[in-house]
């Protein structure tokens, strides 16, 4: 019995799941992972051509590659399959470029930049995306909405295709994870969040294919939200929808659940309830100032 009453509980105030970045920052390193993508990302987009990316956000990426103990290894992959390797002191932010054409199997050095002059110079762009038949005009509402609160937003014309490999039919739904995934290849240096009108879910205690609203990667700059009520596969209200793309996205840019309850960030053991509250704490407002964000 007891563990009923504790199960349907934790169904009730379960708002969404987040998962901790796992990227691990070296120790005594003076310039970090994020830094040295930021950086490069930076570079890449001052020093290359990205409209061909506007139409078609696949065709052009920058992603981390591997790390060594000394040097962190990014990478810029250009429309014509062309690689270009940042290669990052961890201590000293000097950075080897080198660029590496795989179908000539020629690589050359191409000239060195330093990492900390391309650090914290732009605020990252939020890249909204709509999976599948997610209507365009909801789409546009949320876009203005983020755009009070944060001074780069993007939303991308085209609709994106759902990841089969996602889906759930028994269930008719989309593991929440695969989608952020997904959309990691879309962040283009900034966020990428992704709307969908399909149930997602997120393994827990209870199910394995358990249904949630939304869900983030913490820290790591991708968000998902549905606009569906998972148990009653209703529609959000607008208001809703709003609020819970505001709480995604705030982990997204590294914020926990807050202890606050009126807070936006609150813990879902703390009763989280839609339009309950429609701001942040002071303490996670000046975590999301620091971010860039506008209050
Ligand atoms: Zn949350
Ligand atoms: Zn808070």
């Amino acid at each position: 019995m007891k563990s009923i009453v504790i199960s349907s509980l934790l169904m009730a105030l379960l708002l969404c799941s987040c998962h901790r970045n796992k990227t691990d920052v070296a120790q005594h390193a003076d310039i970090t992972a994020e830094m040295a993508y930021e950086g490069v990302n930076n570079y890449c987009h001052s020093e290359y051509d990205w409209s061909i990316a506007e139409e078609n956000p696949s065709m052009m990426s920058v992603t981390m590659g591997e790390e060594t103990e000394t040097e962190y290894k990014v990478i810029f992959r250009s429309y014509t399959g062309a690689l270009v390797n940042f290669y990052v002191d961890k201590a000293s932010g000097k950075t080897r470029m080198v660029e590496s054409v795989p179908t000539l199997h020629v690589d050359s050095t191409i000239g060195t930049i330093d990492i900390l002059d391309y650090v914290g110079k732009a605020k990252p762009t939020i890249h909204i995306y709509r999976y599948g038949t997610f209507p365009e005009a909801k789409a546009k509402q949320l876009k203005a909405v983020l755009e009070k609160v944060y001074p780069s937003v993007t939303l991308a014309g085209e609709a994106i295709e759902l990841p089969q490999d996602c889906y759930y039919k028994p269930r008719d739904r989309y593991k929440g994870t695969g989608l952020l995934d997904d959309l990691k290849k879309l962040r283009h240096g900034g966020y990428a969040l992704g709307l969908t009108n399909k149930i997602i879910y997120d393994e827990n205690e209870i199910s394995p294919t358990f249904g949630i609203f939304g869900i983030s990667y913490m820290g790591d700059s991708v968000s998902v939200i549905s606009s569906l009520r998972p148990k009653t596969f209703q529609p959000l209200s607008d208001e809703d929808m709003e609020e819970l793309m505001l709480h995604e996205l705030g982990h997204a840019f590294g914020l926990p659940h807050c202890k606050d309850e009126r807070c936006m960030m609150v813990d879902a053991e703390h009763g989280y309830k839609f339009a309950q509250t429609q701001s942040f704490c002071p303490s996670c407002r000046n975590y999301l100032n620091s971010k860039g964000w506008l209050f």
